[in-house]
């Protein structure tokens, strides 16, 4: 069987769920017989290719880029999975959907940043008014919660989607977690 064509995607998150993806240590050697990394903070392709059999995304989306990025990879991946919770509920980075981004741009740049923007050029990324999860902007086949996942989780459903499985909860949590 060809390999699979794996991405993952880092939005508004800590790292922490690349992290724990790291984290499968040994066993990711093992499974890197069945896929090809094409997209990934972790190496240094540009382009998101077509085409993509599955993509991880940790994060939640908080700015006009992160919106732009996720409906882009949506349209080029078969099985797009929310990795971990801010992916998942929006968790952390929601938490500023309490106040307006005038409010927030002016606790975080002391007021010396334009209104509206994360910086004074225009090409840099819009914050949006609130922070979504993942499916309130695209499709998600799957869902991964935790805080990170861990590393176990992880590896249950990778393998199950690198097999043709559906990932099942017995099946994510099968390595005792
Ligand atoms: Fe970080 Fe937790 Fe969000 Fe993952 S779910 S990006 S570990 S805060």
């Amino acid at each position: 069987m060809s390999k699979r064509k794996l991405a993952t995607i880092w939005l508004d998150g800590c790292s922490g769920c690349h992290m724990s993806f790291l984290d499968m240590d040994e066993r990711l050697v093992e499974l890197s017989a069945q896929f090809d990394l094409v997209y990934s903070p972790l190496v240094d392709f540009k382009i998101f290719p077509e085409g993509v059999d599955i993509a991880l995304v940790e994060g939640a989306v908080s700015s006009d880029a992160d919106l732009h990025k996720i409906q882009m990879i949506r349209e080029r991946t078969k099985v797009l999975v929310s990795l971990g919770d801010c992916a998942v509920t929006g968790n952390v980075p929601t938490l500023r959907n309490s106040f307006s981004v005038a409010a927030i741009l002016e606790k975080g740049h002391g007021g010396g940043v334009p209104t509206g923007h994360l910086g004074s050029a225009d090409s840099l990324p819009r914050l949006l008014p609130h922070v979504r999860p993942v499916h309130e902007v695209v499709s998600v086949d799957v869902f991964v919660p935790g805080c990170p996942p861990s590393a176990d989780v992880i590896y249950g459903v990778l393998s199950d989607l690198l097999a043709g499985r559906a990932p099942s909860i017995a099946s994510a949590t099968r390595f005792g977690v």
